[in-house]
């Protein structure tokens, strides 16, 4: 048994004696062109593992040499300082894919989106919705990714993890990762697991997607929420829906050069959204309702974009290097020659702009490495 994890141990971590790796470093590596934002300083030291165990040897060094570790994979959800990062980033460059029956396991590394779209083509339903999500596989489970009502919390069934305070590879299984809404036990212990590969079970439906619970992609299909479709349609529509609104990576669009969301959308209880309909009714007139949308035991999510759209960010705000999305109001976006203190201080900005508005302080959803809000 793994200390306190109470998952499985699958394997002990390979020993130093029988692993011969070899991790590729380099020195005062920059870290923006490993970032969506294409922002933030070098790190004193990037190593580039290809295998778990290359992984786990160079967690291990970086540990037991007391130097601050980074872990950096598709780098879409990342916030660097300008001032780089003082310890060692290790990019997590591993592969495999295992598709069985309706199992599916992921090698940390794997191109999330590029296995969805693997899933999608041998007609599994699951995680179709969360198509043109950038980043890796092994990062889905730090913060639940979720997008068009479906997040991995609902199919993951384990998460193999190097665990830093025990040395040991162990198996947390889904009732264990603490999944909430853009959370798990993961992030809110950066320095604990590193993520080796994650494993799925998917739903064979006769090629037909998992129930649609999010009305835009059921409106967008023409059928109803709770409906099913071929899921290469649900996968194609959540793509284009996607892209409309500059959540698909493409180099060549500045709205995209972002973190995807920039914060996350406020969950109120009962009292708190009280007050913010007061707010509303104050502000924007008594016919006005914000976004409601329950979100169990009393408590009320609101959207983020609404907020930020009614305090008077709109599409595009901005006149310096770091703008809102012109496509979303949710993205912050760096235009081409922006620095991680011009993102910041927008963030700021809209932070504050919110909170003087409707008394709610927005909570970003990046991670932020040597700088915060
Ligand atoms: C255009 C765009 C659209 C987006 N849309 C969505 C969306 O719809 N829904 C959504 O949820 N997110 C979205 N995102 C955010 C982002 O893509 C996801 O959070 C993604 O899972 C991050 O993966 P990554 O490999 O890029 O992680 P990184 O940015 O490299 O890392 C993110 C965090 O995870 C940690 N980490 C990464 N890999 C591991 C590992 N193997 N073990 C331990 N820790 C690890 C890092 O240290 C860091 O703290 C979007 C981003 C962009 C740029």
């Amino acid at each position: 048994m793994a200390g306190a994890v109470g998952g499985r141990v699958r394997t002990p971590a390979p020993s130093r004696s029988r692993t011969l790796v070899r991790v590729q470093e380099l020195h005062d590596a920059p870290l923006a062109p490993l970032t969506t934002f294409r922002l933030g300083g070098p790190a004193a030291r990037l190593r580039i593992a290809t295998t778990d165990d290359e992984v786990v040897e160079a967690v291990r060094e970086a540990d037991a040499g007391g130097s601050p570790l980074l872990i950096v994979a598709g780098g879409s959800n990342l916030v660097v300082a300008d001032e780089g990062f003082p310890g060692t980033a290790l990019r997590i460059a591993t592969s495999g894919v295992e598709l069985s029956g309706t199992s599916l396991e992921l090698a940390a590394g794997e191109n999330w989106s590029d296995a969805v779209a693997r899933t999608v083509d041998a007609g599994l339903a699951g995680i179709e919705c969360l198509a043109g999500i950038p980043g890796s596989a092994g990062a889905t489970p730090i913060q639940n990714v979720g997008a068009y009502g479906q997040e991995v919390s609902s199919t993951i069934t384990e998460v193999v993890a190097y665990d830093r305070r025990t040395d040991e590879t162990v198996v947390v299984p889904n009732s264990e990762c603490g999944f909430s809404y853009r959370h798990s036990r993961f992030k809110a212990d950066p320095t604990r697991f590193v993520v080796l590969r994650v494993r799925f079970r998917l739903e064979d439906a006769g090629g037909l997607s998992a129930p649609l619970k999010y009305a835009e992609t059921a409106r967008a299909l023409g059928v109803g929420p709770g409906d099913r479709v071929p899921v290469q349609t649900a996968r194609e529509t959540v793509l284009k829906l996607r892209a409309g609104k500059g959540m698909v990576l493409d180099p060549e669009d500045h709205d995209t050069w972002s973190a995807g969301s920039f914060f996350t959308n406020p969950v109120l209880d009962e009292r708190d959204f009280e007050a913010f309909t007061a707010r509303v009714a104050e502000r924007l007139g008594a016919d006005v309702a914000a976004p409601a949308f329950p979100d169990g035991e009393g408590r009320t999510k609101t959207s983020a974009a609404w907020l930020i759209d009614r305090a008077g960010f709109g599409k595009g705000y901005g006149t310096g290097s770091a703008r809102i999305s012109t496509k979303h109001t949710l993205a912050l976006t760096n235009r081409g020659d922006a620095s991680t203190a011009d993102l910041l201080a927008l963030a700021r900005e809209v932070r504050d702009g919110v909170r003087e508005a409707f008394g709610i302080t927005l909570v970003n959803e990046p991670v932020t490495v040597g700088c915060s809000l």
